[in-house]
């Protein structure tokens, strides 16, 4: 059976061995006689099962050991308020603001934080670059600096993590990495705490992925709840209430599915950096050769995970869609806010779902160019 290509932009595509081996022991997981959404997250399998996907995502993405890995629920939305409530200590915050979901963060916060201050805003440019860090106005004695490293509506990525040290902050960097995390290294020494939800890139809707340095526990407000403090949760190793065992499941099943990954000499994130380069090159290519599509996001912040695209024409948008559908090139509309297309090129896409994108791309332009 061959599956159409994905591009949603999440909840998204996984890849298909995971989604294989999962079918395979959905009714009995390793002889256990229950299927892993049967079990009791404190009997020995699930533990097993929780473990494992700790230590390889630790491993996948060399976290180091000062900072803990938190399983939560809530959503990438959910830690727009359980960050300001764990980390704002009722001080300024500092935004960068990138695109809708930076936006939409800073906005959440101002119900917790004491102040919150946007240090700087790429919506000049309607979020099409994003503003030099040597130009942020960041705040004397920030509790800490809130990014998006990729912003999925607006198509725009941080290809190197600020250095805020060096740009005279003390405070800690927030990173939502929600649609490109295990897509290419972090640099942890510019990192305070970094989240996501699980769904663009890690597996299924309701796993939430907090990675935080052990310093910052320990603050939260009083307002905070209890299952989305921070201290507590890493206290219980996320097992505080019941944690989303399915979602950690799949996610621990894609962690191994990505250490597997070879390229060249590279292996796990490293060869799927290189996947992903070589995938976002090729559309961006074709698209900027095109005389009929447009991408306007500058060059050095263009996302590799979400890339979106207008045709010159607009009233052709439902004709491309119609026709993508029939190739079995699935979910490409664009967000209603930016309009147009959009190509999520995650992990589970393959090389091979781009170069069927383009070929219908070329297709369709010679047909009404
Ligand atoms: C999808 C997404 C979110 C929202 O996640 P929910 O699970 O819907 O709460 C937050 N931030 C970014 C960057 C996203 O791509």
């Amino acid at each position: 059976m061959n599956r159409p290509f994905n591009f949603s932009a999440g909840p998204a595509a996984i890849p298909e061995e995971v989604l294989r081996q999962a079918a395979a022991e959905m009714l009995d997981w390793h002889g256990s006689g229950m299927g892993v959404m049967e079990m009791s997250h404190r009997g020995k399998e699930f533990i097993a099962i929780y473990e494992q996907a700790e230590a390889d995502l630790r491993e996948l993405l060399a976290v180091p050991p000062e900072f803990r890995i938190l399983f939560m629920q809530g959503g990438g939305v959910a830690e727009n308020a359980i960050v300001p409530m764990n980390l704002s200590r009722a001080a300024t915050v500092d935004f960068v603001v990138t695109g809708a979901w930076s936006q939409k963060s800073r906005k959440e916060a101002l119900k917790y934080a004491a102040e919150v201050h946007t240090a700087a805003s790429g919506e000049d440019s309607h979020f099409t670059s994003i503003p030099d860090p040597a130009s942020w106005q960041l705040s004397r004695g920030a509790s800490y600096v809130h990014l998006c490293s990729n912003e999925t509506i607006h198509g725009v990525e941080f290809h190197e993590l600020p250095d805020l040290r060096a740009l005279g902050s003390d405070a800690p960097l927030v990173v939502d990495f929600s649609s490109n995390v295990a897509s290419r290294p972090v640099d942890w020494s510019r990192v305070g705490l970094a989240f996501g939800g699980a769904q663009k890139n890690l597996g299924p809707a309701g796993l939430t992925l907090v990675v935080v340095r052990e310093d910052l526990l320990g603050h939260a407000l009083p307002i905070c709840p209890s299952a989305f403090d921070y201290a507590i949760v890493a206290e219980h190793r996320s097992m505080y209430n019941t944690p989303p065992t399915w979602g950690i499941y799949i996610a621990g099943l894609t962690f191994q599915w990505l250490l597997r990954q070879r390229e060249g000499e590279a292996t796990g994130i490293a060869a799927m950096e290189r996947r992903n380069i070589a995938k976002a090159e090729r559309l961006y290519g074709y698209i900027d050769q095109s005389q009929f599509y447009v991408n306007q996001v500058a060059p050095h912040c263009r996302s590799r995970m979400n890339i979106p695209f207008l045709l010159r024409d607009e009233a052709r948008n439902d004709a491309f869609l119609a026709g993508a559908r029939e190739r079995g090139l699935l979910q490409l509309k664009g967000h209603k806010s930016v309009g147009g297309m959009r190509a999520s090129l995650y992990n589970a896409m393959p090389m091979e779902g781009v170069e069927a994108l383009i070929a219908y791309m070329r297709e369709f332009e010679q047909h009404h160019a």
